[in-house]
């Protein structure tokens, strides 16, 4: 989607501040963190919300889950906690409509 913003952070055309990538998912820190660990974990390709998801998707949403988890070990809140966010249309807050998860952590959520 030429209009979107993290497909443009996914072509490089915007910077981000990279945290994981694979040739299917890209994960770059929040510009507006909101927790000290404060994480976007993204498919690269363009999925409107998780409210879009096709059958064919349901193996990247898995393996999205898998480096959600392996972020938490690395950045060391894995064992202590952390929430996943996904937001969903107006009704749910979304503002960048390309599915992201929220990792957050480091504090009490
Ligand atoms: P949401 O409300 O779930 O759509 O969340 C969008 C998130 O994207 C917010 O937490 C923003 O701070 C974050 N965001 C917006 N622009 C950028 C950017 N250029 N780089 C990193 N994060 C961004
Ligand atoms: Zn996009």
């Amino acid at each position: 989607m030429d209009d979107c913003l993290f497909c443009k952070i996914v072509k490089g055309e915007i910077p981000s501040k990279k945290v994981y990538e694979d040739d299917e998912i890209l994960a770059f820190e929040d510009i507006n963190p909101i927790a000290p660990v404060h994480i976007l974990v993204i498919p690269k390709k363009h999925i409107e919300s998780i409210a879009y998801i096709e059958n064919e998707d349901i193996e990247l949403i898995g393996k999205i889950h898998k480096v959600i988890v392996k972020i938490a070990e690395e950045k060391g809140i894995k064992e202590k906690g952390f929430r996943v966010v996904t937001n969903s249309g107006i009704d749910g807050g979304q503002e960048v409509m390309h599915l992201h998860f929220h990792l957050l952590g480091g504090k009490k959520m």
